[in-house]
């Protein structure tokens, strides 16, 4: 589990603490009638404090996709339990998971794939708020053009269809849609992957700013440590369905103990011992 640090308050109570979670999916070969069983998460336990960075890694297939999953309520774990601040996830009625929702948002790979190409820049960002509060078409466009200020975008684009967007644009359309119900925790799953290096760099930079601007937490995922040493404060390293190590980026990286995490450093490009900062 990644180490217990204080708040600002002296508690030491972590926003989100995940315990002892499993699941077990059901996979067959196409050339097979047999099936077998695929181990995606094995007892995993995380803290992620308060307006902290915590960076989960490892490389493809390890769980980290499976854990977000479950931590933004889209899949079920089979054991374990998941705590947000002082509410049980697993155990929430169906209009309390309605409103946990909202606090915790899930931003994916190919999160701006699933925009509604119909709908204009402000209109996608600004949906959210039609589902959960239900707001009047002027309150969410008002809400959404200040929501794309924060991210970078110009509002003379928000009448622009998403299709029109670089793909480094549409990020920070996904970000700012993300952002719009002011969630506590904001889970990026691989969310920068496939941007081109530079375009990663700003939208990173964008990232920490906005953690200070809505003291957000981020559970940052990815198969890339460059990324992740240089946002997270905290970083666990997942294989196949465990947490092998974990702890500040600081220790990690310049004392890896697990055979496993010394693989995935030492395949970072350039890197030589280099220090982080
Ligand atoms: P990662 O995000 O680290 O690449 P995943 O959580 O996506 O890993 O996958 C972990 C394991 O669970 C993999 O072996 C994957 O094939 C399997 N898996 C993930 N989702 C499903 C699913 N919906 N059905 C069957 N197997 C799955
Ligand atoms: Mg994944």
């Amino acid at each position: 589990m990644v180490a217990e640090k204080s708040t600002e308050t002296g508690q030491r109570v972590p926003l989100l603490r995940v315990r002892n979670l499993s699941k077990r999916y059901v996979q067959g070969r196409w050339f097979s009638r047999s099936k077998f069983q695929v181990t995606a998460l094995d007892d995993v336990s995380l803290a992620v404090y308060s307006r902290s960075t915590v960076a989960l890694v490892g490389e493809s297939g390890s769980g980290k996709s499976t854990l977000a999953r479950c931590v933004a309520r889209l899949s079920k774990p089979d054991s374990g339990e998941i705590w947000f601040e002082d509410k049980d996830l697993l155990g929430l009625s169906s209009a309390e998971l309605f409103a946990a929702r909202r606090q915790i948002q899930l931003i994916f790979q190919n999160s701006a794939a699933a925009m509604n190409p119909r709908f204009s820049a402000a209109e996608v960002v600004g949906e959210p708020l039609c589902i959960q509060e239900r707001a009047s078409k002027q309150k969410r466009r008002k809400q959404a053009l200040a929501m794309m200020e924060q991210v970078g975008i110009p509002p003379e684009w928000a009448d622009r269809s998403p299709l029109e967007f670089s793909g480094g644009q549409r990020q920070r359309l996904v970000i700012a849609r993300a952002l719009i119900l002011r969630p506590k925790l904001l889970i990026l799953d691989e969310a920068l992957s496939g941007l081109d290096l530079p375009i990663q760099a700003q939208i990173a930079n964008l990232l920490v700013n906005l953690q200070a601007s809505f003291s957000l937490t981020y559970l940052y995922i990815s198969h890339d440590l460059r990324m992740a040493g240089y946002l997270a404060d905290e970083i666990a390293v997942m294989q196949r369905g465990k947490i092998v190590e974990s702890g500040s980026v600081g220790e990690v990286f310049s004392h890896p103990k697990h055979p496993h995490t010394r693989v995935l450093i030492a395949s970072i490009p350039g890197w030589e011992g280099a220090s982080l900062s």
